[in-house]
């Protein structure tokens, strides 16, 4: 058996306690909808806003694996010592997550140096999502593609870097298209936007999204290897005859 992958999910958890419609759709907030997701492999922390140091103390990031990251009206209110702890884990190796509105995030921005900027639209419309790499670790199980049936478009362009791996892109009814799968590596760690999961929709539901977030976070856990050493290379491993 595959050993146990320890899963920080972190969400701002406002609009759920301020909008009675997101708050029919996920009582606990989107949190735990994306925990009962997850199976026996994860070992999962709830990480709210709110909670002393956004419930991501130097303790609960050290023994992350893998961090969720769902955001939206309150991206302001993360502090930057919490972001720089974020950024620093992320380089020695912890796998992040963001989801949907989370491309706003400080952590996402910093992490990807563009601003993260798109366009957007509250239609009710659908959505579909298109595996683009279908022997990706990400998609497995996952057929063509993802259909669902309301969500809010996010569309082209996206500015963010050339993704190293482009998984998914996503087609709506509106008629644009969007990058919705996209891995990174920055330093030691590997980071994975997944667009779906805007917060009057109940897509943290649909089983395929389910798949899909279990499988970044497989994608994502960190390899067992120390940190590579940096700086001054002495003494040699060999010995070196010099010049003179
Ligand atoms: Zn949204």
């Amino acid at each position: 058996m595959a050993e146990t992958i320890n899963v920080t999910i972190w969400n701002e958890y406002r609009h759920e306690k301020t909008n009675d419609k997101v708050r029919e759709i996920y009582p606990n907030g989107i949190h735990a909808a994306i925990g009962e997701g997850l199976d026996s492999r994860h070992n999962i922390t709830y990480a709210v806003l709110d909670d002393p140091e956004h419930g991501l103390s130097e303790e609960v990031l050290n023994k992350t694996d893998v961090l969720l990251w769902w955001g939206h009206m309150a991206h302001g209110d993360v502090s930057d010592e919490i972001v720089e702890r974020v950024y620093n884990r992320v380089l020695k190796g912890m796998g992040l997550i963001v989801l949907h509105s989370g491309h706003f995030s400080k952590i996402f921005k910093k992490l990807m140096g563009t601003s993260c900027d798109l366009k957007w639209r509250e239609a009710n419309e659908k959505e579909r999502i298109w595996v683009v790499n279908p022997g990706h670790p990400i998609v497995d199980g996952i057929g063509e593609y993802i259909e669902l049936q309301e969500e809010e478009m996010y569309g082209e362009h996206f500015d963010i870097p050339q993704p190293d791996e482009l998984v998914m892109v996503s087609w709506f009814e509106g008629g644009e298209v969007f990058r919705s799968g996209c891995c990174y590596t920055r330093g030691a760690g590997k980071v994975f936007y997944f667009r779906p999961g805007h917060e009057t929709h109940p897509t943290y539901y649909n089983a395929d999204v389910r798949k899909v977030i279990a499988n970044a976070i497989g994608w994502a856990a960190p390899v067992k290897r120390d940190y590579p050493r940096y700086g001054h290379a002495v003494p040699s491993l060999e010995p070196i005859k010099g010049r003179g």
